[in-house]
């Protein structure tokens, strides 16, 4: 599934409300340095257009889309930036955030902005200042173990669970971590980043993180292989609660 459109939606979000989405990525292509097993966008192409769209375009459609659905008084619950890929990787990703922040004023001051993030960019400090001024920077972690982590999250470079741990650092409270709970064979390997030694790891990861807030999901849509099956909301819920004895709100998607 990839979205054909810079700023798509409202849609209704079980986790943010009505979301109005921006996608900085390519609109005929999916773009990210993580290929995930679970990604709705499908797979990474060689073919892939690897153009983002420019600052100017995504400034523009976004003012026209705020003032359309100001003057229909609605306002967003959130603008959220999702779309076909990473939005960090966006060469002007902190000029877009500041951009969005200004419209967000003009427009709609009582939406939050919101940006969906595999995490992998937040060492590099202009990403990071950026998602510090928004009021939702959602960070995903899928395992506290590197090896799995590599498994379900297939990273195009090298990727160390403790590098990005040591990363979210900075974040503690300003962020909120985001975490795909799923089991199934890829590739030969068998994965499931539900066991207890998984669980055990991802709970020590997330005092470490210590994040405003956590989000636990499993596969919602068609992913690019069918070998993965969903965990059922009892069994997140049981993972839920194991956070939430250590005192972190936990939101488990239904
Ligand atoms: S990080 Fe997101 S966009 Fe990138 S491959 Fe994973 S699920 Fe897809």
């Amino acid at each position: 599934m990839l979205f054909n459109e810079i700023i798509f939606g409202p849609v209704n979000s079980r986790r943010l409300g009505v979301s109005l989405g921006i996608n900085l990525l390519p609109t005929a292509s999916k773009l990210c340095n993580f290929n995930c097993i679970y990604c709705e966008c499908g797979w990474n192409t060689k073919t892939e257009n690897k153009r983002f769209n420019l600052r100017t375009e995504i400034r523009i459609n976004l003012e026209l889309k705020l003032k359309a659905m100001k003057d229909d008084n609605k306002y967003p619950d959130s603008i959220t930036f999702s779309g076909n890929g990473e939005p960090t990787m966006h060469p002007e990703f902190a000029e877009i955030i500041n951009d969005t922040i200004a419209l967000r004023n003009k427009y709609s001051q009582t939406s939050k902005i919101s940006v969906l993030s595999n995490a992998t960019m937040i060492e590099n400090a202009k990403v990071a200042e950026a998602l510090l001024k928004i009021d939702n920077a959602i960070l995903k972690l899928d395992s506290g173990i590197t090896g799995t982590a590599m498994l379900i999250n297939k990273p195009q470079f090298a990727y160390s669970v403790d590098k990005v741990i040591e990363c979210m650092q900075k974040f503690k409270k300003q962020m909120v971590l985001q975490t795909m709970f799923l089991r199934g064979i890829y590739d030969g390997h068998k994965i499931d980043n539900t066991t207890e030694t998984e669980t055990v790891a991802w709970l020590d990861a997330v005092k470490k993180i210590d994040p405003r807030e956590i989000m636990i999901y499993t596969i919602d849509r068609k992913t690019p292989t069918d070998s993965l099956q969903k965990i059922s909301f009892d069994e997140l819920d049981k993972i839920a609660e194991t956070a939430r004895k250590s005192g972190y709100k936990v939101h488990v998607a239904k």
